[in-house]
């Protein structure tokens, strides 16, 4: 399937993202070369992995007809924030269900959401719970009509296949990429866009993330009709949860930034470098492995 959809307001997406070495003693120490991904520079509204996991679902959604995106988030969610701005970009109402209790002045990421125009509303913590189940999906339909439906952190079979992309741009041989992993979406679609002696390497952002391996392998079955084999998922680099961290993760963010004048966004892409870094100094990698890191925040 390929994404033809016009947008309805000026849209500049930078697809393919730039593929950028990163020159680093710490690596070549260990003869190591690592690239770049920078899916962060895809467009500011829908950076990264959020682009490609919606791509071919508003596709899917406009040749349904459908003219309301509805998906699901926590009160700091990329994910709603970056299908509000789809919403907009594309001509589609959106109506973002937030886990908990309103709370205002509406923090920025939704206060974003609704100058794009999504509509919030509000679901307890145990109907949350069961948000895709049919009773509360029926109240929902009833509450905003028939709506396209996006799962919390947008990981459907779409999703995953919009995230093969991602590998099919690298134009350089590498053997290994490495993404961090919230929901396993993307780590499951970068997978789907390797050949058979290259290695996608998760790293869980969250705490216990073994259940992980499962979900990607579901979404997989979903998208693909099988599960690969060519991925795995590290599940100690959490740093103490998701959204929590360390001082150990604050410094290397820092000392990262003076180096690379990069800053790494601490919950998900730091998480994964620092990870890497640790692997790499372990001498988990061959010497002349050619590493690539997605940053998608
Ligand atoms: C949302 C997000 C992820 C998580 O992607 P999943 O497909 O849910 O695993 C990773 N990195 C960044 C920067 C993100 O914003």
């Amino acid at each position: 399937m390929h994404f033809a959809l016009t947008p309805v307001h000026e849209l500049y997406l930078r697809v393919p993202s730039p593929l950028e070495p990163l020159d680093d003693d710490r690596l070549s120490a260990h003869g190591v070369r690592l690239l770049l991904k920078r899916d962060d520079l895809i467009h500011p509204d829908m950076p990264g992995n959020k682009w490609r996991k919606l791509a071919l679902n508003l596709a899917a959604a406009r040749e349904e007809k459908q003219t309301t995106l509805l998906t699901f988030g926590g009160a700091y969610s990329n994910h709603l924030r970056a299908v509000a701005a789809a919403g907009y970009y594309f001509g589609f109402e959106t109506v973002g269900v937030v886990r908990g209790e309103e709370h205002l002045p509406l923090n920025e990421v939704l206060a974003v959401a609704t100058d794009f125009g999504m509509q919030l509303t509000y679901m307890d913590r145990a109907t949350y719970r069961d948000k895709t189940g049919p009773a509360v999906l029926a109240q929902l339909a009833a509450q905003f009509g028939d709506c396209y439906v996006l799962p919390e952190g947008g990981s459907n079979a779409l999703a995953v296949q919009g995230c093969v992309e991602l590998s099919r741009e690298i134009a350089e041989p590498f053997g290994v990429i490495c993404c961090a992993v919230g929901t396993g979406g993307t780590l499951a679609g970068i997978a789907g866009g390797l050949s058979d002696d290259q290695h996608v390497l998760g790293f869980a952002v969250l705490k216990g993330g073994e259940f992980l391996n499962d979900d990607v392998a579901a979404l997989q079955q979903a998208a693909f009709g099988k599960v690969l084999t060519n991925w795995s998922i590290e599940t100690g680099f959490h740093g103490g949860g998701y959204a929590k961290r360390t001082p150990e993760l604050t410094s290397f963010i820092d000392d990262f930034e003076q180096r690379h004048g990069l800053r790494l966004d601490w919950v998900y892409e730091a998480k994964m470098m620092l990870g890497l870094y640790s692997l790499i100094k372990a001498g988990r990698f061959d010497r002349g492995t050619t590493i690539v890191a997605v940053l998608a925040g």
